[in-house]
């Protein structure tokens, strides 16, 4: 008896041939971009051990308190799969030396792993492309790092997205503002969610980015860390916005923006739009000057960001079927490994091609027009042996009688 179908885990999906397609336009438009920036790709693993994002992510965020997945392994080892990519990036700038080699400029696209509840926009196993630059010293950097997120989304021609920026301050300034936040949200504790109350002590910064209605309402006037920024981490701001007007990229300032994870510092950016509802996150970075010595290493100031490839797929239309050129059919056992022959060739002259697989015209001409061919390549034994072949173009209809060597320039005319 049949068994009953399996299913793929909930919040795990598929990327069947349509959205890889759109999938595979973001991609080429990140390499194309990050390339100009002369950005190098890295390859890192799935799996690393547990404690890194507890050390890096830390352990009071969403992450690392609840979302991964986490486990012990049959050798004791406690391994996760990995829920984003910063943490494994500084394992492996550390881990392969390259803290001398100067700035590195690097981006990966991949899967990431959250345990969080599945809805739109929200899945268990996404992918991002991030780009990290270790050795990324003033608002300089910032600039250039924004300007390239900035271009990237540009090059997919997506509209009504907003680049949002804010400035998390540093070691100096944040822990007086933090004790103000946290007298500021004691004093409203009773009028804020079950969540937000867990924060206040823990991540108070997060309180500020609460979904719920009744806590923003409730958090009009709360302080702002842009407003108690120290000198250093001021004058940074200062150049990280006069860079992007010098450039024209647009952006707001948003003092609600903190990220979710521990380790940044200064500047915090997003870049939203209003298309897909309380998930309008389609990127999102800062910078995190303290995280390579936090894990070992010497101080090296870095900033990155990553992107979410669902929700900016979300945001593009389906991409046309792959293109097939030519559909070759072969009339009668006697041509098949001619015709076999044939594909072969007008493949490696640069065509796409489907072979129809044999038996009767009509089925051959019926897989042509499944496959949306543009032409059909006929081989009957008279062609093949007089080394010419019908060509027909399934567009208008036409049919000719054409020698091998010309299909090609026929295809392409
Ligand atoms: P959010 O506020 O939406 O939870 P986040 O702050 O957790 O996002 P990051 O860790 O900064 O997100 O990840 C960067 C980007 O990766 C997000 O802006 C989003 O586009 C994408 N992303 C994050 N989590 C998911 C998820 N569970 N499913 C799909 N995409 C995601
Ligand atoms: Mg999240």
């Amino acid at each position: 008896m049949a068994g009953k179908s399996l299913q793929s885990i909930r919040g795990i999906h598929d990327g069947l041939p349509a959205e890889v397609r759109v999938w595979q336009r973001i991609e080429a438009a990140a390499r194309k971009v990050f390339a100009s920036y002369a950005f190098s790709e890295v390859r890192l693993p799935v799996l690393e051990p547990t404690e890194l994002f507890v050390r890096s992510i830390g352990e009071a965020t969403d992450i690392v308190s609840k979302e991964m997945y986490a486990f012990t392994d049959q050798g004791n080892d406690h391994i996760c799969l990995r829920p984003e990519g910063t943490a494994g990036s500084v394992r492996a700038y550390l881990q392969g030396g390259l803290t001398r080699s100067g700035t590195q400029r690097w981006f990966y696209v991949g899967p990431m792993f959250r345990r969080e509840r599945p809805q739109k926009g929200r899945l268990r196993q996404f992918q991002q492309i991030g780009v990290e630059m270790f050795g990324a010293s003033g608002p300089l950097e910032d600039v250039e790092m924004l300007a390239m997120a900035h271009a990237f989304l540009s090059e997919l021609g997506i509209s009504g997205l907003n680049l949002e920026i804010n400035s998390l301050g540093c070691s100096a300034c944040r822990p007086a503002y933090r004790d103000k936040l946290v007298a500021y949200l004691n004093a409203r504790a009773d009028k804020l969610c079950e969540t937000c109350n867990e924060r206040i002590e823990k991540n108070p910064m997060r309180v500020l980015d609460c979904k719920v209605a009744s806590c923003q309402a409730e958090l009009g006037d709360a302080p702002e860390m842009v407003d108690h920024l120290c000198d250093d981490c001021e004058s940074h701001f200062t150049g990280l916005k006069q860079g992007l007007d010098a450039l024209a990229v647009p952006y707001r300032i948003n003092a609600r923006i903190v990220r979710g994870l521990d380790y940044y510092n200064r500047t915090a950016f997003e870049i939203v739009t209003d298309q897909l509802g309380a998930q309008g996150t389609v990127l999102a970075g800062g910078r995190y000057d303290g995280l390579v010595q936090e894990l070992g290493g010497p101080p090296t100031q870095a900033i990155g960001f990553a992107a979410g490839l669902e929700r900016l797929a979300m945001l593009l239309a389906e991409s046309d079927a792959a293109v097939v050129d030519v559909a070759v059919a072969a009339l009668g056992e006697a041509t098949i490994t001619h015709s076999l022959q044939q594909a072969a060739f007008l493949r490696s002259a640069g065509l796409n091609v489907v072979h129809c697989g044999g038996g009767s015209a009509k089925r051959q001409f019926k897989v042509a027009d499944r496959e949306a061919a543009r032409f059909v390549v006929v081989i009957g034994e008279d062609e093949m042996n007089s080394g010419v072949v019908t060509l027909k173009n399934l567009a208008t209809g036409e049919q000719q009688s054409v020698p091998v060597n010309q299909i090609v320039n026929q295809v392409f005319a």
